[in-house]
Formats: structure tokens, sequence, C-alpha cells
């Protein structure tokens, strides 16, 4: 098989409601979605349509009520937490809308964490931290904590982090919409950047036309399920 053709995030399926009984609210209902390697996918929809709820879904931070969600191939349902846990710390990079960095560390050391975790020497984890930094353009700010950074530094530093122990996959739930115009375009070109000259697989929320071009193609959600979806001409 084609290696670009292989996939990397296999959701089938799935359903997925919040409630019971009279207010069962559906929010995926038998959807699917595929994500081959090297490939971008930007997910466009409304609020509240359940882009995050894909998206945990997808990054094993929730189980769906019914159906599949391989990563790697692997089927993940069924795994016990502890396995699920390893398998997302191994495979899958989260990108939050806002940024959830440690606040009592320093931007080098949230990068870090995720290395140390996966059990690198401290030099090893620094170095791969230091070059992340510097491929955001944000090697200046190594030591400084969140809060000493702006929004957009702020993204660099968490997406940096999430592709720090080189994931199979990465989703990112609106990483850009907490931020200006300006800042949100270099930002998301960093990130672009970044996703492409790694070849990594990428499934980007966002609700911004202009960026979700830029990815290979754009999804949308529509009665609970994942459909194809055109962004408009530029
Ligand atoms: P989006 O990210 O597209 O804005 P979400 O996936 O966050 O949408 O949410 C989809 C719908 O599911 C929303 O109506 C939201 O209120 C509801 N929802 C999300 N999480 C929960 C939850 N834990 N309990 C109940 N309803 C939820
Ligand atoms: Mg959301």
């Amino acid at each position: 098989m084609n290696q670009m053709k292989k996939p990397v995030l296999t959701l089938t399926g799935i359903d997925r409601h919040y409630g019971q009984g009279e207010s069962v609210l559906s929010i995926l209902k038998g959807a699917n979605f595929t994500l081959n390697a090297g490939e971008t996918v930007a997910l466009v929809a409304p609020s509240g349509t359940g882009k995050s709820t894909l998206l945990h879904l997808a990054g094993l931070l929730e189980h769906p009520d019914a159906g599949e969600v391989k990563v790697g191939g692997l089927e993940c349902n069924g795994l016990s937490d502890e396995r699920r846990t390893a398998i997302r710390r191994e495979s899958v990079g989260f990108v939050y809308q806002f940024h959830h960095l440690l606040p009592e560390f320093s931007a080098i050391e949230n990068i870090m964490m995720p290395q140390l975790i996966a059990g690198l020497g401290m030099a090893e984890a620094r170095e791969r931290a230091s070059q992340l930094l510097d491929y955001m353009r944000i090697g200046h700010r190594a030591s400084h904590r969140p809060a000493e950074l702006s929004g957009g530094e702020q993204q660099r530093v968490a997406i940096a982090r999430a592709v720090a122990n080189a994931p199979l996959v990465l989703l990112a739930d609106e990483p850009t919409g907490n931020l200006d115009p300006e800042t949100a375009s270099y930002v998301f070109a960093a990130l672009e950047a970044l996703v492409r000259q790694s070849g990594l697989s990428a499934l980007i929320a966002t609700h911004n036309h202009d960026l979700a071009r830029r990815m290979d193609r754009c999804v949308t959600l529509a009665d609970g399920k994942v459909i194809a979806y055109d962004p408009g001409a530029a």
C-alpha cells in the first residue's frame, strides 16, 4: 500500500449522545472519518455541532456510545484506561483553543515535559524543545513562563509541546480561535509549516475559511455525520 494512503486515524460508525431519556442530545450519529498518513484536514462546522466531541473521541479523551476508534490501526475502545493513556501519549498530540500550558513551568520546560514522561533524557528533551522553539521563532522566550508570553506565543509553545514526541496524529481544536486575525494567520502558518516539514497527519477544527483552505481537504459535521466540505473560493 502507498505509505501516504495508510490510515493513521479511523472513526467508524461513531455515535455520541449526551443526557438521558427525554432530553437526549445526539451529537454524532454513525459518523465515519479517516485521516491518512501525512494528510492535513480542516474540520469546519458551526459552534455546538460536535467538533470538540469528535476530536476528544479521536484523541481517546472520551469513549463513543457506539462505533470504533482506531489509532495507528489499533482499535482502542476495548483497551484499558492505562493502555489508552499510553497510546494517547505516544501517538496523539493535542492543541486546545486555550493553550493549557503548565503555568509554573517555562516555555522550554512545558515542551520538555511530554518527552520526559515518554522516557527521554533531560539533555535530549531540552535539545528537541530548543529546536522546536527556534522553529516556531520563539527561541528567545525559552525561559519565560506562559503568563509572560503573548497569546500567539503561548499557542506556538502549545503547538511545539503537542508535536514534541512526533505523534502519529495531531489534533487541534480551534488552535487560533482566541487570537486576533493577524496573529491567527501567523500562528497557523507556523503550525502548517511544522506539520508539512515533519510529514505529520493533522485534523484541525477551525472557523476560519482562509486557514481551512490551506489544508489538503475540508470536512464538516451535518446531521451527526462527517461529510466533505468546500470552504469556497479564496
Ligand atoms: P463544538 O466544538 O462544535 O462547538 P461540542 O462538541 O463542544 O461542539 O459540543 C456539541 C454539543 O454537545 C453542544 O450542544 C454541547 O453543548 C453538547 N455537549 C458537549 N459536551 C457535553 C457534555 N459533557 N454534557 C452535555 N452536553 C455536552
Ligand atoms: Mg469546540
